[in-house]
């Protein structure tokens, strides 16, 4: 009798190049590792730089470097999101083409502005929830700051898209079965004009394009997963299941973040850490 076979473990590691790795990092990086290591699956790396405002290049040499410092080892070539443009404008425009998206004019003060005047704005995971002004503008005016060259953002129109989609669900390994609610972070931003995809559409793609069947990440990434599970049933790509870790703290229980430069790992490396000493760190 043949059996059938459990696809094989493929998870990543997807850095923004904005700084160091640092501590955080390597706890990260080291899940999804371990995960594919301990499955014999694969473990895949992906270079998150779709902002050019704020990635620059030799971090992304950083990246490279600390990992194989740290002997974390990755499977076959990098992806490089500044390198697949065309394909995250390919998913835009058939989320548009489906009536999904709308151009958003609003400067962030006007939509401070609007949340004030509407009271209490309702809060997702994000910070406020965008209040939907530009969803409901007139197709002319709409056309009339198009024409007019007008700076926009493409957001999703959230509460069409889960009509289209119906109920939605995602597994994640720690906190079990959800129901998605893509409803708590609102209209998402898709696109802006100096970064041509946003980070849920080009991870949601990502994943889906280099065959990631674990997506390991912070925890605190877990409610943006919501939408990932919608724009994957939106663009039909298949489901993954999720580990989302507890974030790793220091002595004083805060989490490490990017201006801690004494916790990045060129940092440790510099001060006579060996790669063992640090991945015990990172692995608490
Ligand atoms: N690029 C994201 C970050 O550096 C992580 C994305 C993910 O793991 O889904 O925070």
């Amino acid at each position: 009798m043949i059996e059938a076979s459990q696809p094989p473990v493929v998870t990543r590691f997807a850095p923004s190049p904005t700084g160091r790795l640092h501590l955080g990092h390597a706890h990260s990086a080291l899940a999804g590792w371990r995960a594919a290591r301990r499955a014999g699956g694969r473990f895949l790396l992906r270079i998150e730089d779709i902002d050019p405002g704020r990635c620059r290049p030799e971090f992304v040499d950083g990246i490279l470097e600390d990992l194989a410092w740290l002997g974390l080892d990755w499977d076959g070539p990098v992806r490089v999101q500044s390198r697949h443009l065309a394909e995250y404008r390919h998913a835009l425009d058939r989320l548009a083409a489906d009536g999904l998206t709308y151009p958003c004019f609003c400067t962030r003060a006007e939509i401070q502005a609007e949340i004030a005047r509407a009271g209490a704005a309702p809060h997702g995971a994000e910070g406020p929830v965008y209040p939907g002004t530009c969803r409901g503008l007139a197709p002319g005016e709409r056309r009339r700051r198009l024409d007019a060259g007008q700076n926009h953002a493409i957001r999703l129109d959230v509460a069409r898209a889960m009509a289209c989609t119906g109920g939605l669900a995602w597994r994640d390994r720690r906190a079990g079965a959800q129901t998605a609610r893509p409803d708590l972070l609102g209209d998402v931003v898709l696109a802006r004009k100096d970064a041509p995809a946003s980070y849920h559409l080009a991870v949601t793609l990502d994943d889906a394009v280099q065959g990631v069947t674990l997506v390991t990440r912070g925890v605190d990434l877990f409610e943006a997963t919501h939408i990932h599970r919608l724009l994957q049933a939106l663009l039909g790509l298949p489901v993954p299941e999720w580990d989302h870790h507890a974030l790793l703290t220091d002595a004083a229980g805060r989490r490490y973040a990017k201006r801690d430069q004494a916790v990045t790992l060129a940092a440790m490396r510099q001060a006579g850490m060996t790669p063992a000493e640090v991945l015990a760190m990172a692995g608490g």
